[in-house]
């Protein structure tokens, strides 16, 4: 049997360990099968619940169990990917020809599923509020309203929604609320306490944390992930991997020791980067400063190594800039080991800007592991070749 641990050490170390079960293995083996064979009366094999890995398979569900104690879940689904869970998650609330609500900073595949493929496949109907409109959340809601769609903290420049307020709007109008807690991980922020229906993430980025998987996880009520994992993720089939699960699993154990090693790195980077004079703006929640200071403190337990910066100049500068870098490779994900920096509104139109609610000229940098010194030093030497 497997215990149930309430401290997040314990459930990062030891959620979902069965010795029993597995023979003593410390590490849960890898059920890299399809199918389980059922037990009959001739067979003497023992009862068990597997049927089949697109529904339950003993690696993955370790996982599911380290996900929903982590985030106070009844429990937890995972998937080959986080849009996977993402488009499932959804999926589960949307009707035919039916509104959603979201933010203008999601993240840009999920916009792209909510303004172009339901809508045109589906009828679906979806408003993009900015942070000011969703201040009046409540005018925005129509008669088929099904779900509200949020992203809180984004991974732009970090706009946060009051989750609890929207928690309430959403149950009192009987409408879905799914949030991206990817920013967070399961350590930092727990939407179901605030009566947030699901939380989805990606796991391809600080859950796994070494850039070698691409994998998606939900978190909810007992009664939803059963209705999505004989739902959409049985009939759309995004199940993970056994494999992918038990490096995710691998990942997990250390997930909190790098969470912190990887703001401490951060912070250190966005103090350096507010005082050169070379950056117009900085955005870091870490810094629990700026107009959201109250909701960051009141939401979010902890930071990461992902922050973004203003460059001041042209964007053909900002180019310039991203290419001097050496210690920081160029790519667009981040969670991983290693630092990275993305170009992420440079060189792009203001119309696109505006529909992404972030300034111009911003580039994001992950902040990985790496010494914060050579980190700093190879920021300072790129800025310095900018002319
Ligand atoms: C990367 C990312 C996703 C998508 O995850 P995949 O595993 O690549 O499908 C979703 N949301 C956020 C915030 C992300 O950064």
């Amino acid at each position: 049997m497997s215990y149930t641990y309430e401290k997040t050490d314990d459930i990062l170390a030891h959620q979902g360990d069965d010795y029993e079960k597995f023979m003593g293995a410390v590490v849960p083996p890898i059920f890299q099968n399809s199918l389980f064979v059922l037990p009959t009366s001739g067979n003497g094999i023992p009862e068990h619940p597997y049927v089949y890995t697109r529904t339950t398979n003993p690696t993955v569900e370790v996982v599911e169990q380290k996900l929903a104690a982590l985030e106070g879940g009844g429990d937890a689904l995972c998937f080959s990917s986080g849009m996977a869970a993402i488009s499932s998650a959804i999926m589960h609330f949307l009707e035919k020809d039916c509104h959603v609500i979201t933010v203008k900073s999601i993240y840009n595949p999920t916009r792209t599923l909510l303004k172009e493929y339901f809508p045109k496949k589906f009828g679906v109907q979806t408003s993009f509020l900015s942070q000011e409109e969703l201040e009046h959340l409540e005018d925005h809601i129509r008669e088929n309203t099904k779900l509200i769609y949020l992203e809180s903290p984004s991974t732009g420049i970090f706009h946060l929604q009051d989750l609890g307020k929207i928690a309430k709007i959403g149950k009192k109008h009987g409408i879905g609320t799914v949030i991206d807690n990817t920013y967070a991980t399961p350590l930092y922020q727990h939407p179901l306490e605030y009566g947030i229906d699901i939380s989805v993430h990606t796991a391809s980025k600080y859950l796994g944390g070494h850039s070698d998987l691409v994998a998606g996880a939900l978190i909810s009520s007992k009664e939803i992930c059963s209705s999505i994992r004989l739902g959409e993720r049985a009939n759309f089939g995004g199940c993970i991997d056994p494999h992918q699960a038990w490096l995710l699993l691998r990942g997990m154990r250390t997930l909190r020791l790098r969470l912190e090693q990887h703001a401490k790195n951060a912070k250190a980077v966005a103090e350096f980067l507010k005082n050169h004079p070379q950056v117009e703006q900085v955005f870091y929640p870490g810094r629990k400063e700026g107009p959201q200071k109250e909701l960051i403190e009141k939401q979010l337990k902890g930071f990461n190594g992902l922050l973004s910066f203003v460059l001041k100049g042209t964007a053909q500068q900002a180019e310039g800039f991203l290419d001097s870098l050496t210690c920081f490779l160029k790519g667009c994900s981040w969670g991983g080991f290693e630092s990275l920096a993305s170009p992420f509104t440079v060189g792009t139109s203001e119309e696109y800007n505006r529909e992404l609610d972030c300034p111009a000229n911003l580039i994001r940098l992950h902040i990985g592991l790496e010494d914060v010194e050579t980190l700093i030093g190879d920021l300072k030497q790129a800025f310095e070749k900018i002319k």
